[in-house]
């Protein structure tokens, strides 16, 4: 009984220390990166209006139809495997001018997927969007759910991502209708604010993004456009 308690405690320590490799030390990356990447946004003068899990063929059309009226820029997140279901709207948003970036392929949750499936699911929206004309340069990326695992980490690392996180988040996925959108942005929509907003739903069945497009336009009817200036986040 001795001894296999002792065996137990070996194998306890073994998984601790894989957990702490795994989940734990990219954890404490995240939060220098996080506060890197937010150092450098609160420099800037813009605002940066970000919506990630698109393409999405009824909500981005849509939400592209709002900001080219409003003639503002934003960035879009895009999942690999929306974005090779709709390569028109992928399109679309880059000929718009608004930048892109990477959200993986299948929104996997990286606290939950193995470093081989981790880097497949990368490589494949990498891929995807190299394919459907991601302009050259350093490419952007948000991690799903703002998670990162090892593998992510060292992903980021090896192909120079430039991580995007965010500072203003209205939970639009969960909100019924716009007006709690607009009521949690317009007293945080200061220059250097980064706006996470969702312009499609990933697959796993996390929430819609009915209410964004409209929370969206009576936002932009609402702000003094001379004081704020919208930009996507340039890589
Ligand atoms: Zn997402």
């Amino acid at each position: 009984m001795e001894l296999a308690l002792t065996a137990l405690a070996i194998a306890s320590g073994l998984a601790f220390a894989c957990f702490l490799a795994y989940i734990g030390l990219p954890a404490l990356a995240k939060i220098r990166l996080r506060r890197r990447f937010l150092d450098r946004v609160r420099r800037r003068a813009e605002v940066f209006l970000t919506f990630d899990d698109g393409p999405d063929e009824v909500h981005t059309p849509r939400i592209l139809d709002i900001l080219d009226a409003a003639r503002v820029k934003a960035t879009f997140f895009l999942c690999g495997a929306h974005a090779e279901r709709h390569p028109d709207i992928v399109r679309r948003i880059i000929a718009a001018g608004h930048s892109i970036g990477e959200h993986g392929h299948a929104h996997l949750h990286p606290w939950t997927t193995g470093p081989r499936r981790t880097l497949r699911d990368l490589r494949r929206a990498a891929e995807t969007l190299t394919r459907l004309g991601a302009p050259p340069g350093r490419r952007l990326f948000r991690p799903p759910y703002g998670k990162l695992n090892l593998m992510t980490l060292l992903f980021i690392a090896a192909t120079r991502r430039a991580v995007v996180f965010w500072n203003v988040d209205p939970r639009d996925y969960a909100q019924a209708e716009p007006g709690p959108v607009i009521e949690a942005v317009m007293p945080k929509l200061v220059p250097g604010a980064v706006v996470l907003l969702h312009d499609g739903r990933p697959d796993d069945g996390a929430g819609a993004a009915s209410v964004t497009a409209e929370a969206l336009e009576m936002l932009l009817a609402r702000v003094d456009r001379t004081r704020l200036r919208f930009a996507g986040i340039d890589n």
